[in-house]
C-alpha cells in the first residue's frame, strides 16, 4: 500500500480540506500517516499544504519545502498546494518543478494520481483529526534552533516564534478533548472584497456559498451525532450566500428556529458585512446559543480603512460590537494591521482607541507585509520594518492588560505566524 503524508504550514481555514484530501488517499488505497512536521522516510508521497499571506510565512512555506526536499526518501514525490502556488507561482517555479495546485483546485489530485475515486466523491468532513500534536511542536522549534544564524535580532526573532509554538502547544493540548468534539461547516469559500493589501483573495477566487438547506442539514446530523459546538468556516462568512441571492442573516434565522442546545462560534465576519447579519446575531447572542465572533477590523482610523479598501462606517460598527457585547457569555476577537504604508502615530493610536472602546477578548496583530501584485505594495509612504516592530510592541503594551494578544513579529516585521 502507498503512503501518503501531508505536511501542513497553512492555517485552519484550509483544514476541512485537507481532510478531504485524506479520505480522498485512503479511499483510493492510500494509508495516510500522519499530518505531521517530521518528514517520513515512509512517505512515497508528500503534500505540502502551503500559506503565504505574508512575506515570513511564504518564507517558512519555502524552509519547509526545502527540508522536505532533502529529507524524503529519495523516490518519494512532493506536491506543493495550500495558498503558495496562487500567490506567488514564480518563486515557487524557480526552486520547484513538481506538481502544485491552489486551494480551489484540489480536483488536480484525480489526475495526478490517476485516482480510480475522484475528490468530488467524497464529502467536505465537518470533523478534525487531532494530529497536530507535540511532536509537530517539537518539530517547528528543532528547525527554527537549526536556522539561527547567532545574532541578537535572530535571537529575538527565535524567542517570538518558540512563544508562539508553546503557547500554541499548551492551548493545543488543553482544548484538545474538546476539538475533537466540535462540528465544522463550511457553509462558503472564496471572498468578493479587494483589501488592497490582500493576497489571499488571488488564492482563494472568487465568492462560492454552499445553500441554506444544505448548511442547515449538515447542522441537524451533527445535532443528531450528539455534536453541541458548532463552527462555521469560511474565508469570507460575513460575504455568505450574497453570490446565491441569500445572506448569513437568512442562514442564522433558520438556525434560530432550532430548539435544542448548543453554542456557535462565528468567524471573519467583515465589518462591512456586519449589518447584514446583525439582527439575527443579537438574538442568538441574547440567547447564549453565539459565544465567539470573529471580526476582522484591521484599524480603527477612516482615511487608513479606505486605503485598504475596506471603507466602512466604523461608527456603526462599533456601535453593533458594543451591542453584542452586553451579553456577558460572548467572546468577540479581531485582528489589526500595524504600519500600513504612510499611518500616522495617531492614526495607529485610532486603532488602538477603537479595541479599547469595544473591549475585545483577542486581537491578532499583524505587521503590515507589502505583498506582490497588491495595490497596497505600490503606495507611498512604506514604514521600515523597525517602525512596524516598534508600533506592535507599543500595541501590545498598551492593550495587554486586557486583551489577549497574539503578536508575532521577525526583524523584517513581518508577521511569523498564521492566526
Ligand atoms: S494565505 Fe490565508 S487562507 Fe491561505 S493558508 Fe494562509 S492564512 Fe490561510
Ligand atoms: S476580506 Fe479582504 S483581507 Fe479578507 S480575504 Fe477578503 S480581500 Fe482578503
Amino acid at each position: 500500500m502507498k503512503r501518503v503524508q501531508i505536511i501542513v504550514t497553512s492555517c485552519n481555514r484550509r483544514s476541512l480540506e485537507l481532510e478531504q484530501m485524506k479520505d480522498f488517499f485512503r479511499g483510493n488505497g492510500y494509508s495516510v500517516i500522519g499530518e505531521d512536521f517530521e518528514v517520513s522516510r515512509h512517505a512515497d508521497l508528500i503534500l505540502h499544504s502551503t500559506c503565504a499571506f505574508t512575506t515570513a510565512a511564504e518564507d517558512f512555506a519555502f524552509e519547509t519545502l526545502d527540508r522536505i526536499q532533502q529529507q524524503k526518501k529519495p523516490s518519494a514525490r512532493v506536491i506543493v498546494c495550500g495558498c503558495l502556488p496562487e500567490i506567488n507561482p514564480d518563486r515557487l517555479s524557480s526552486v520547484f518543478d513538481g506538481e502544485t495546485f491552489g486551494p480551489r483546485s484540489y480536483g488536480r489530485l484525480n489526475d495526478i494520481v490517476n485516482a480510480e475515486k475522484k475528490f468530488e466523491e467524497f464529502p467536505r468532513p465537518n470533523t478534525l483529526e487531532i494530529t497536530r500534536s507535540l511532536k509537530t511542536t517539537v518539530g517547528k522549534a528543532k528547525a527554527l534552533v537549526r536556522s539561527y544564524d547567532g545574532s541578537l535580532q535572530g535571537l529575538d526573532y527565535m524567542r517570538t516564534r518558540l512563544r508562539n509554538y508553546g503557547a500554541r502547544n499548551a492551548i493545543s493540548k488543553l482544548t484538545g478533548y474538546e476539538r475533537d468534539r466540535q462540528f465544522y461547516i463550511q457553509i462558503q469559500e472564496g471572498c468578493p472584497c479587494k483589501c488592497s493589501y490582500c493576497v489571499i483573495r488571488f488564492a482563494v477566487k472568487g465568492l462560492k456559498s454552499k445553500p441554506i438547506d444544505n448548511v442547515m442539514s449538515e447542522f441537524h446530523r451533527g445535532l443528531a451525532l450528539g455534536y453541541r459546538k458548532f463552527y462555521f468556516m469560511g474565508d469570507c462568512s460575513g460575504a455568505y450566500a450574497l453570490d446565491i441571492g441569500e445572506n448569513l442573516g437568512n442562514l442564522l434565522k433558520r438556525v434560530l428556529e432550532i430548539d435544542e442546545a448548543f453554542s456557535l462560534h462565528l468567524t471573519d465576519i467583515s465589518p462591512v458585512h456586519l449589518h447584514l447579519c446583525f439582527e439575527e446575531m443579537g438574538m442568538l447572542c441574547a440567547g447564549h446559543k453565539i459565544t465567539s465572533l470573529y471580526v476582522p477590523i484591521q484599524s480603527g482610523n477612516p482615511r487608513i480603512l479606505k486605503l485598504m479598501g475596506r471603507g466602512c462606517n466604523m461608527d456603526r460598527v462599533k456601535d453593533m460590537l458594543l451591542s453584542l457585547k452586553n451579553v456577558d457569555s460572548l467572546k468577540i476577537g479581531t485582528s489589526i494591521v500595524v504600519g500600513f504604508p504612510s499611518e500616522t502615530r495617531e492614526e495607529l493610536n485610532d486603532t488602538i482607541e477603537f479595541c479599547e472602546g469595544v473591549g475585545f477578548d483577542w486581537i491578532y496583530c499583524h505587521s503590515f507585509s507589502a505583498r506582490p501584485e497588491t495595490v497596497a505594495a505600490k503606495l507611498p509612504g512604506q514604514l521600515t520594518p523597525e517602525e512596524i516592530v516598534e508600533r506592535s510592541r507599543s500595541v501590545r503594551s498598551r492593550l495587554n492588560d486586557k486583551t489577549l494578544i497574539t503578536i508575532a513579529e521577525d526583524t523584517k516585521g513581518n508577521r511569523t505566524c498564521q492566526g
